[in-house]
């Protein structure tokens, strides 16, 4: 069953939020990451949805992205290489495509991003 499939995919992605730790500790000079992003299905130029995801100091740093289809096993959008990269060269803003990583068989959703970080002043 799918359902239950995702269910134990749900409590691994809450282990795996817990064990990536606060953004305050992995990275103290970030002030705030957006990340909003548009939802497509398959390859149709329609957005499906549209969602903003907001991390501060407080959130864990668990940047990987939920994938909206209800029959999707083991997908989702990893933005964590994308983040990690920004915020070690400082970067302010950047965007991208990713296409869902799971395995659904009706067409694979797709996003497309713009992040924006704000950094800490460090001069202090
Ligand atoms: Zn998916």
């Amino acid at each position: 069953m799918n359902s239950k499939l995702k269910n134990s995919e749900r409590l691994q992605i809450k282990q795996q939020k817990a064990d990536s730790g606060l953004m305050s500790e992995r990275y103290p000079n970030v002030a705030s990451v957006i990340v909003a992003m548009n939802y497509y299905n398959g390859s149709s130029g329609q957005v499906i949805m549209q969602r903003t995801v907001n991390f501060f100091p407080n959130s864990n740093t668990y940047f990987k992205m939920e994938c909206m289809k209800r029959d999707c096993i083991d997908g989702g959008f990893n933005l964590e290489t994308v983040i990690a990269k920004m915020m070690k060269g400082r970067l302010k803003s950047g965007k991208g495509e990713l296409v869902c990583a799971g395995k659904d068989s009706s067409g694979h959703a797709r996003i497309d991003y713009k992040i924006s970080i704000k950094y800490k002043d460090t001069s202090r």
